[in-house]
């Protein structure tokens, strides 16, 4: 089987697919470099020990892709998942490369995995399972090659382990081997709501160059309730948006008049779950998706927007917190429908822009205060913003291939200029 054959998962065929449909644009990239970008540069495997609660030792797998490191140390979070498999990790690793190459930072991508349900675990067996994780990675990172970050099902507190079990091998402390950390051992201010807020920094940014910025009138619709779709419900809700529905995984809440975002989130700290929130209508995620607003942010996981349900979603614009929610397939429909989509490397960059921070300030000791993050990444995010209108002009194409046509030449003409080692 090639490599090519083997390269079967959905987010991985989505990913190639976009990568694809980007490089017929790029026709003065000299063909060696386009076939060079579309493999991952390392990928590594391990299966790992974690002793139970109970005394028995079970063993998991977990995955590290480095897709890319032409413009610097390679870059990517650490998920915990049950579906977690090589395919996907290779995906979310290629999109890292085109999200930092995009808003200009100096970093390659990356992405990690664990194949496990993150619920099934106790908070000591969490951290049995990360610290072993992380020393069978230590081959691979290092704050100058490959710094890992959260991600789906895991945690600042998960970035602390990992920070301790490199400073413990190594003999002293590295802060900047991962971003997303707690403050007190070198987090940034401002990490933990930076992917949420860089969406809606989006989010408006898109609204005021049509003209529509008025919040109030803006009904706006969450999936997921995580990291991301949190803080974007909250930051949204902040600056008067309308924030109609949002759901995560047990199911979602609906309330035509807006839901008070504090207070869903202290039921879900009392729950554990937005459904039941009282004044609201429970719904489906499938409904959350379809369900009446301007725009809808799906801020949960990939594949969630589809030729199933594409043709359904009543929004007006999609803004991607999560990566790859949308299906090739389905981008199509809602272009032809007038849906203006958003595309992940550009909306959730937010994340990644003060992780870049983070790990400038670890390596300097001298440490910035939220003020000056959030007018950084306003600045970077809105950078961003312009070149991919400015490509997509040029080019006359969507802003998802627009986004990944800036990104993909950035690190071309960086590979054209460092030239084919030896
Ligand atoms: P998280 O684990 O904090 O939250 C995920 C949320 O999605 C939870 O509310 C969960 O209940 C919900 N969910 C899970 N499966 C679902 C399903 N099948 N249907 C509906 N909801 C479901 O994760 P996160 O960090 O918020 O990441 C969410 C997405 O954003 C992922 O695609 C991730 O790769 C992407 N992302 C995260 C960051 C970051 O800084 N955390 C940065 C960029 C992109």
């Amino acid at each position: 089987m090639t490599l090519a054959q083997e390269f079967t998962s959905n987010a991985y065929e989505t990913a190639l697919s976009q990568y694809a449909r980007a490089a017929q644009h790029l026709n003065d990239i000299d063909d060696n470099i386009i076939e060079f970008m579309r493999y991952p540069r390392r990928e590594f495997t391990v299966n790992f020990p974690v002793r139970r609660d109970d005394g028995r030792v079970e063993m998991f797998t977990g995955y590290r892709v480095h897709h890319s490191t032409v413009l610097g140390p390679s870059k990517g979070g650490i998920r915990f998942d049950k579906h977690v498999s090589m395919d996907e990790v290779r995906a979310l690793a290629m999109w890292m490369t085109w999200k930092c190459s995009l808003v200009g930072i100096p970093y390659g991508g990356a992405k990690g995995g664990v194949i496990v349900d993150p619920r099934s675990l106790s908070q000591p067996e969490h951290e049995r399972l990360t610290r072993r994780y992380a020393s069978e990675l230590i081959p691979l990172i290092s704050p100058h090659s490959d710094i890992p970050a959260p991600d789906m099902g895991t945690t600042p507190q998960h970035m602390a382990w990992i920070m301790d079990t490199y400073s413990m091998t190594v003999g002293y402390s590295v802060p900047a081997i991962v971003t997303g950390k707690p403050l007190v051992i070198g987090g940034s201010q401002g990490r933990t709501v930076s992917t949420g807020r860089g969406v809606v920094t989006v989010m408006m940014e898109a609204l005021r160059r049509m003209g529509k910025l008025d919040a109030a009138k803006t009904r706006v619709a969450v999936q997921g309730f995580g990291n991301v779709g949190s803080n974007a419900a909250s930051y949204a809700h902040d600056n008067g948006f309308k924030v109609v529905a949002v759901s995560d995984i047990h199911g979602g809440i609906h309330n035509t008049n807006g839901l008070d975002i504090p207070s869903v989130m202290e039921h879900v700290t009392i729950t554990g779950s937005v459904i039941n929130f009282p004044g609201a209508d429970n719904i489906t995620n499938g409904e959350l998706l379809e369900v009446p607003c301007d725009v809808l942010l799906p801020c949960a996981m990939e594949g969630q927007i589809t030729s199933d349900n594409a043709d359904r979603v009543k929004a007006r614009m999609v803004v991607e917190g999560a990566n790859g929610p949308t299906t090739p397939e389905a981008d199509d429909i809602m272009r032809g429908n007038g849906v203006l989509v958003v595309p992940d490397i550009l909306a959730n960059s937010g994340g990644v822009i003060v992780s870049y921070f983070e790990w400038v300030q670890d390596l300097q000791s001298f440490f910035w205060d939220e003020t000056e993050i959030f007018r950084q990444l306003e600045r970077i995010m809105i950078r961003a913003y312009d070149l991919t209108v400015r490509t997509a002009e040029e080019h006359n194409i969507d802003m998802r291939t627009a986004a990944q046509v800036a990104a993909i030449k950035r690190v071309a003409d960086a590979m054209k200029t460092r030239g084919f080692y030896p």
